[in-house]
């Protein structure tokens, strides 16, 4: 048995990128099939805009980050840098563009070849979402899974599949509606021929009880730089371009709301406040008259109650960069003319953006078919999901929302639960169900809005 390399081992990336390229073609005879060098389809513009969401999930240390890294060529949380700026938000979005080289076929996200030195032809911009730490990660999944259009899972190749994280965000992904999911088996670096292909056994095994059972799976080094271009090709060619709803009635997802003005700015200065989000369907156009829902809470006769808030847009920004209008794809930001202290400290996050008039109701309680699942997933013992009880207090995620209920009538036909936060969703949405677990919400399935 050979042994195990440690993280921290030098590599040198051309034996990591062989070892991990033989390891490639045995997994690709194993599963019978070869993916073929497509010629480069017709070159369009690309968009300013990116025309894809994909989320990066999988177990806590497995290499999200460093893979965000290597394919953006920047980390995610260098956002921080254009948060000063005021203008786009702090969702761990990185905008990768993706090139095909004219010359050889190699897929990369570099302008240029690295295996012939030639010019690469983009054919598309997506945006992957990498949420830092396993909480904000669940949260970020439930909430934004309205948004994401595929996900990559990434499995460390020299630990054994599936670790709980692992379990929790793939149970994640299935609640949520997601399809597309492509494997990542990484650090094929740090493990032998043999225990690659034991792993990824491992792999297939966990992924046929699940409906994922034919994702493609692909192992790399993103340390390394191993493989990563069979990983692009794969996320071009498996991840396509939803059909977008553009005609409908716009709805964007607030994530985030903030005041860009320096303390202390003059009044005759002051920028309006930002929201940062996505878009979920239909186009904003700079100038639109727009409602906020559920907006800011205001308390009267000792009741908190929500109220709508509307305004206009300034200013729209895509990837930090000005655009006039905004349709569905990557994250982007309103400046408003909305006072600073009512969108400060993420006041407005959950709430939905449409034109007025066109927003759905607001529940402060509502009712749902519940479906629950048989088993805690990512829990370190193995613990059944028991039904709802009366008075239990629930933490529910719909669009971009999450907000903290208490049951009133635990049937499964007719959950009734009252919110201590209204929502803002249209009938038949779908919301995300978790129960305090230990110190924590874990994931015990989902409920459809009925009323
Ligand atoms: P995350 O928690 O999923 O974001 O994981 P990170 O990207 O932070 O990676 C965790 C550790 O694994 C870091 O020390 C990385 O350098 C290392 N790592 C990530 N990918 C690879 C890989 O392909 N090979 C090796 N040897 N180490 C890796
Ligand atoms: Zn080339």
């Amino acid at each position: 048995m050979p042994r195990k390399k440690k993280d921290t081992e030098t590599i040198t990336e051309d034996k990591a990128a062989e070892s991990a390229n033989n390891v490639a073609e045995s997994i690709d005879k194993l599963a019978g099939k070869k993916i073929e060098q497509k010629t480069t389809p017709e070159i369009k513009k690309l968009p300013a805009q990116p025309e894809l969401n994909i989320a990066l999930v999988g177990h806590v240390d497995h290499g999200k980050t460093t893979l965000t890294e290597r394919l953006s060529g920047k980390w995610t949380d260098t956002h921080s840098e254009e948060m000063k700026k005021g203008i786009t938000i702090r969702l761990g979005y990185a905008d990768v563009i993706i090139y095909k080289c004219s010359n050889c076929g190699y897929y990369t996200t570099k302008e240029k070849c690295a295996k012939c030195n030639s010019l690469t032809t983009p054919l598309r911009k997506i945006s992957l979402v990498d949420a830092p730490g396993h909480e904000s990660l669940m949260a970020t999944m439930l909430s934004g899974a309205a948004i994401v259009d595929g996900a990559l899972l990434l499995v460390a190749a020299n630990e054994k599949c599936p670790q709980p994280q692992t379990k929790e965000h793939l149970m994640a992904l299935q609640i949520t509606g997601i399809k597309k999911v492509i494997i990542i088996q990484n650090k094929i670096d740090l493990v032998s021929h043999e225990e690659a292909l034991a792993n990824y056994k491992e792999i297939k095994e966990f992924l046929s009880t699940t409906e994922f059972k034919d994702a493609p799976i692909i192992p790399i080094s993103a340390r390394a730089n191993a493989n990563v271009d069979r990983l692009v090709q794969t996320i071009y060619e498996y991840i396509q371009i939803p059909q977008r709803e553009l005609n409908k009635e716009p709805l964007m997802l607030v994530a985030r709301s903030f005041d860009i003005n320096k303390p202390g700015s003059k009044v005759e200065q002051m920028k309006g406040g930002v929201l940062g989000g996505t878009i979920k369907q239909g186009v904003f156009s700079v100038g639109q008259e727009i409602e906020i829902s559920p907006g800011y809470m205001v308390e009267e006769k000792n009741k908190k109650i929500w109220k709508p808030l509307k305004t206009t847009i300034k200013q729209i920004f895509s990837g930090g960069v000005p655009v006039e209008k905004i349709q569905p794809g990557g994250s982007m930001a309103f400046s408003t003319l909305l006072d600073p202290s009512v969108v400060k400290s993420d006041s407005l996050t959950g709430s939905l953006v449409s034109l007025p008039g066109k927003l759905p109701p607001l529940h402060y309680q509502i009712s749902l078919d519940t479906f629950l699942l048989e088993r805690i997933v990512g829990a370190k013992e193995d613990l059944e999901v028991k039904p709802l009880a009366k008075n239990e207090v629930l933490m529910l995620n719909v669009n971009s929302a999450a907000t903290v209920g208490i049951v009133l009538d635990p049937s499964k036909k007719n959950t009734t639960v009252i919110l201590k936060k209204p929502i803002c969703a249209t009938i038949g949405a779908r919301l995300t169900i978790s129960r305090r677990v230990g110190d924590r919400f874990r994931l015990i399935g989902y409920g459809i809005l009925k009323l």
